[in-house]
């Protein structure tokens, strides 16, 4: 008899053929070294333009003690969810910290930032109810929506006119306008002040998504709300612990009562592990680094300019919006070449295709770090130079 597993082997074979013919599989390649400006792939040594360490935190010494010592303290694992037996006195801590941070009423945790989007959304709104995602959102966001079992109107990229009139024109009990703060893959921001007046003009309640934009942007570095002094006026704020602040988990900044309701309704909350204690002793200490010392935050802003008047000179459109970078190249194979010439060059950077971004916007994606020197940034400039890298070339 057939083992049951040869049936699904027999799919399996089938897909990944199909995403090879089109140069969209995936492959996994390990690290042996921590996160940082130059990291380790077996005999390799390379510069490292693809992680969202955008502080140099995962690796910070002072949030590594800060992880031992609550390792030390509390063991690895949890035992349970939060609601059950896995509430830990590091939870309550990091969940008070962050509160203040981002000068919010409560804060609830979460395992992850997929976890928090495809938690908070279905606890929200359901059938009934209307979500209005751009159309550019982060996976996870466009996952929430669909368990929200709410309907989704998609609105184009950053078009407030156009979610105004389907604000208008969509009958539901609850509005809910959800959008990255910084967007994952093109680094570009949202009109969020336009966002928060059609919000309010329409009764809709707003969720922001400050993944790539916590410890970042703001004065504090508590995002794109603090930088544009919104913070008061979005109902949901969710930041990830995993990015700038280095380690992993996230949380959403909110009112008492929707932090509340997130404990009896988001699924994730209430029926997965609690988040190890050594973690949210980490995320801890990280909030404190990036809310009191300004100075990697400055660093990192010096390469962002540093690195746009580059890609300028290069031919290439930039920006300096956050410390994300896209080089749009087209086909999956015209970004798989360039990041194969950049690895030559010793440069780590990863290429990113569909469906991860849209069909014919394959590119390569540089994130920049506070870790990095001004070295690193003439480096991948160089290399850019060298590699003859340009839109449509
Ligand atoms: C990375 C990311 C997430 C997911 O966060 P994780 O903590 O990695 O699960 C959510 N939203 C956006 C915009 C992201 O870039």
């Amino acid at each position: 008899m057939k083992p049951a597993s040869h049936v699904a082997e027999g799919w399996a074979r089938e897909d990944l053929e199909a995403l090879s013919a089109k140069g969209l599989r995936r492959v996994l390649e390990p690290l042996d070294s921590p996160q940082g400006a130059e990291v380790r792939v077996g005999e390799e040594r390379l510069v490292n333009f693809s992680s969202n360490d955008y502080l140099g935190l995962a690796a910070s010494p002072a949030v590594r003690a800060a992880a031992a010592s609550a390792l030390e303290r509390y063991g690895v694992g949890t035992g349970a969810s939060r609601l059950v037996v896995g509430d830990m006195v590091p939870h309550q801590r990091l969940e008070a910290r962050l509160a203040r941070f981002e000068r919010a009423e409560a804060v609830r945790l979460f395992n992850s930032g997929y976890a928090a989007n495809t938690g908070i959304l279905p606890a929200l709104v359901g059938p009934g109810d209307a979500v209005f995602s751009d159309a550019l959102n982060h996976a996870s966001l466009v996952d929430g929506c669909r368990l929200s079992r709410a309907r989704v109107v998609v609105y184009p990229h950053a078009d407030v006119a156009a979610l105004t009139r389907a604000l208008d024109q969509t009958p539901a009990r609850r509005k809910l306008v959800v959008t990255d703060s910084v967007f994952s893959m093109d680094g570009d921001v949202a009109p969020l002040r336009e966002l928060v007046a059609a919000c309010e003009a329409h009764g809709a309640a707003l969720m922001v998504d400050e993944a790539h934009a916590t410890g970042v942007l703001g004065a504090r570095g508590a995002g794109l709300c603090e930088a544009l002094g919104v913070e008061a006026r979005v109902d949901l704020r969710m930041g990830t612990l995993s990015k700038a602040l280095g380690g992993l988990g996230a949380y959403v900044a909110t009112s008492r009562a929707v932090a509340d309701l997130l404990v009896s309704r988001a699924r994730p909350f209430v029926y997965s592990t609690a988040l190890p204690a050594a973690l949210c002793a980490a995320a801890e200490c990280a909030v404190d680094l990036v809310e009191h010392d300004p100075a990697p935050r400055e660093r990192l802003w010096g390469h962002i300019h540093r690195f746009t008047d580059g890609l300028r000179a290069l031919g290439l459109p930039a920006e300096p919006r956050s410390a994300i970078f896209p080089v749009i190249l087209g086909e999956p194979s015209r970004a798989l070449d360039a990041a194969r010439c950049l690895r030559e060059a010793g440069l780590l950077v990863k290429a990113i295709r569909p469906p991860t971004v849209p069909d014919g916007t394959s590119r390569l994606r540089f994130c920049l770090s506070a870790a990095h020197t001004t070295g690193h940034i003439d480096l991948a400039l160089e290399a850019l130079r060298r590699v003859g890298v340009s839109r449509g070339s």
